[in-house]
């Protein structure tokens, strides 16, 4: 019997990616077989097709996982944190060796253009690096006199413990290391999950802590679903929760751990809005627009989704943003030159092409996009994919779902303001959300522009462009999450302090 293969599948299988069907997990330093029959499929989506699975995690081994973690706590824990920053560093330069393996695993895991996956190891050994930089910070000891004299207080950073570390799949390596970098420099053990589309490019973070010759126990990976993460929050052994993910699951993480009294970090949901001012310069916005509003084909939670533009200007921004998503190339995210790819599973299409579905209805209007991508348009073997052609709605108003709701796929709403009588009007807007976690200004004067961005009720805003800064705090505000990433203030968040006092 013969059998077409289509272009892109063919290419698929030259890969020789070394992580498809796997049958184990990473316990106590070793790759340990699974029990249990459960499997998970994991799926191209850019080409419809099953090409990996991984076992589900039980009881058993989510035990045997939390034991190792604390058996290991100890001896990590007391080590110097510049003991354990040569660790981390070491950690980084595994990584980098692993870049192309784990990209293309990436890609093929959650459909991000390799473009985007490309950097993700660069992008990790940069937070292992950055946070060995803060272990003088960990083992200088800090003495505090009593304001009032005759005493002090001698104030240790000790590690929080066993962490449970879950993450998403829109960035399924860097939104894991920006959990495991700062609990290991902290001194803490760790059992990550990772998310069900994406659970073999962790893999490679995994080779390089076991070929950095980190000691057994201090990090574990299991695979398993929402059910199994569900455990490992609950879990008595576990003294931490770090979660990235949407704000309804975060909400369950929440009430579990407020019943636990369990520590818990969550970065959740958003829906932040890009506020144009009056004096845009149009080039600045179309050349920042798809990093900043439309990265990994509109699934990355900062992004700014709803550009909220001056009635004065309205048509001519509406014209450059439609232009400019319109002309970002749309394909196989296996191609260097692909900007949008599919969106990351069958579940995720449905979601957003609904949304889709909901502006229509709604009276917004389609300038470029709206609807699913149309086959002869793609590549050869690309019509099974879950592509969704990059949209853009103008004449969205507050009320409408797709200005409201997070949508996670490439949908950008545009909005109009009054600017008659200055930049409130757009304010309003960017603060009527129950959402908090990124934002934009765009503005030519940037003084200007500044004042405006304190005014935005979100837990980062850029001035016209948006990145993440490794030694800045990242986190949201109200649905958007509790407590930060990055900087010292996210490293903190895997420490326990303790007051010791003393008389003098
Ligand atoms: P999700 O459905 O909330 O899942 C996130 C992780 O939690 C996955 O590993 C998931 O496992 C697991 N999980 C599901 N139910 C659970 C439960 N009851 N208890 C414990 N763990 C559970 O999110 P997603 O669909 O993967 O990712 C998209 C969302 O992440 C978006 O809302 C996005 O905004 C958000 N996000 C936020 C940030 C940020 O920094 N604020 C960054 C990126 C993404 P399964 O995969 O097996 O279901
Ligand atoms: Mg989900």
């Amino acid at each position: 019997m013969t059998s077409v293969v289509s272009t892109a599948l063919s290419r698929r299988q030259s890969l020789s990616l070394p992580y498809t069907h796997v049958d184990d997990f990473y316990i106590d330093g070793a790759w340990v077989g699974a029990t249990g029959a459960g499997r998970n499929p994991v799926v191209d989506p850019a080409v419809g097709e099953q090409w990996g699975s991984v076992p589900e995690a039980g009881q058993e081994e989510l035990d045997r996982a939390v034991a190792a973690a604390r058996s290991a706590l100890p001896g990590w824990s007391e080590l110097r944190a510049a003991d354990r920053a040569v660790y981390l560093l070491r950690i980084a330069d595994e990584i980098e060796k692993r870049a192309e393996l784990l990209s293309l695993t990436n890609t093929r895991e959650n459909g991000s253009p390799i473009s985007e996956t490309r950097g993700a190891a660069a992008n990790a050994a940069g937070i292992f690096r950055y946070f060995a930089t803060l272990a003088p910070w960990l083992d200088n000891e800090d003495i505090r006199p009593f304001p009032a004299g005759g005493a002090e207080s001698i104030v240790d950073k000790d590690a929080i413990g066993v962490c449970a570390l879950i993450a998403p799949w829109n960035f399924p390596i860097n939104l894991v290391v920006i959990k495991l970098a700062p609990a290991l420099l902290a001194g803490c053990t760790t059992i990550i999950k990772p998310a069900s589309p994406t659970p073999l490019s962790i893999r490679f973070i995994i080779e390089a802590v076991e070929a950095a010759g980190v000691p057994a126990g201090v990090v574990n990976l299991l695979t398993g679903s929402g059910r199994f993460g569900d455990a490992m929050v609950r879990h008595p052994g576990v003294d931490k929760v770090a979660f990235t993910g949407s704000t309804p699951v975060g909400r369950k993480i929440a009430s579990a751990c407020g019943e636990l009294l369990r520590p818990v970090t969550l970065e959740l949901g958003g829906k932040s809005s890009a506020i144009v001012l009056p004096d845009v310069d149009l080039d600045v916005l179309a050349s920042r627009l798809i990093r900043s509003c439309m990265r990994n084909t509109g699934q990355t939670c900062y992004i700014s989704t709803r550009i909220i533009a001056p009635a004065s200007r309205y048509e001519e921004i509406v014209q450059v943003v439609a232009d400019t998503i319109a002309a970002g190339v749309q394909g196989d995210p296996l191609d260097e030159g692909t900007v949008f790819g599919p969106v990351a599973t069958a579940a995720q299409y449905r979601s957003v092409m609904e949304f889709i579905d909901s502006a229509h209805a709604e009276g917004a209007r389609a300038v470029t996009g709206g609807k699913a991508a149309v086959a002869s348009d793609l590549a050869d073997g690309l019509d099974q994919g879950e592509f969704i052609q990059p949209t853009v709605f103008a004449d969205v108003t507050p009320e409408m779902r797709i200005a409201a709701e997070e949508i996670f796929g490439p949908v950008l709403s545009i909005l109009k303001y009054d600017d008659s009588e200055g930049v409130e009007a757009a304010i309003d807007i960017a603060n009527n959300t129950e959402f908090g976690l990124g934002g934009l200004v765009f503005g030519a004067d940037e003084e200007r522009a500044l004042e405006v961005a304190r005014r935005v009720d979100s837990g980062s805003v850029g001035i016209n462009f948006f990145g993440s800064n490794h030694s800045a705090p990242f986190g949201g505000r109200h649905d958007s999450g509790m407590g930060v990433e990055y900087g010292l203030e996210g490293l903190s968040a895997y420490l326990s302090y303790k007051s010791i006092h003393r008389a003098i």
